[in-house]
This record gives structure tokens, C-alpha cells and sequence, in this order.
């Protein structure tokens, strides 16, 4: 018996995306009001009759659309803050960043051009 199905993003985008990338999945919440503002958040609203527990079941997100400040990566496995929402999206505008969460407006953020001073 071999069902064991690797896990993919919710997100069809990242799949696509980051095929590379080493990546961690989060379950969906089970609970109703958080459950909700993932699923808004990823803009998977066919999953919103389905509820939350199919969510929970069969659905995952992976760590890229979170902030750092949500989640612990150990050498096990990694853990998710029970309050976090994904904020982190693909959209037209989205630039692929190293480390470095993009501030919550990123617009024409000029900043990551750093030039070095010449005098
Ligand atoms: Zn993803």
C-alpha cells in the first residue's frame, strides 16, 4: 500500500512556481472564522462550500505565504502560529524575494536597489 500522496500547495500559482523549492505545509484550520480567512486569503472560494473540515482534511498551504514571524522551521518538521493568516501571494505584481518578507504595502519599494556609496 502506497497511497501516501505527496502534499501541493492550495495555491495553484505556487505549484506552478516553485517546483524547486523546499517546502512546508500547514493544514487548514478547523476552526470556521479562520478557516474562512484562508480560504479568502488564497482566493480559494470553491473550497468555501465545502467547509472546513474538508478543508482541513485534503488542503494545505505551504510556509511561503506566510510571514516568518509565523512560523518555527526545525529540523523535524515545522510549526505554525495558531493565529496565522497567509498574506503572501503571487499576484501580477509579485517579485520573488530571498529571504526578506515583503512589507505589508510593498509598492515601488526602492529600497532593494542598494547602491553603494561613491564619493
Ligand atoms: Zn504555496
Amino acid at each position: 500500500m502506497n497511497a501516501i500522496r505527496k502534499p501541493s500547495c492550495a495555491v495553484p500559482e505556487c505549484v506552478k512556481k516553485f517546483i524547486d523549492v523546499q517546502r512546508h505545509f500547514f493544514k487548514f484550520p478547523k476552526k470556521q472564522d479562520r478557516w474562512l480567512q484562508w480560504v479568502r486569503a488564497c482566493g480559494r472560494l470553491d473550497l468555501e462550500p465545502r467547509g472546513p473540515e474538508y478543508a482541513h482534511q485534503n488542503c494545505r498551504l505551504c510556509h511561503l505565504h506566510f510571514e516568518n514571524k509565523w512560523y518555527k522551521i526545525n529540523k523535524v518538521r515545522a510549526r505554525l502560529h495558531p493565529d496565522a493568516v497567509p498574506t503572501i501571494f503571487f499576484g501580477p505584481g509579485f517579485q520573488q524575494q530571498d529571504n526578506t518578507a515583503p512589507e505589508q504595502t510593498t509598492q515601488q519599494n526602492e529600497e532593494n536597489v542598494v547602491k553603494e556609496k561613491v564619493d
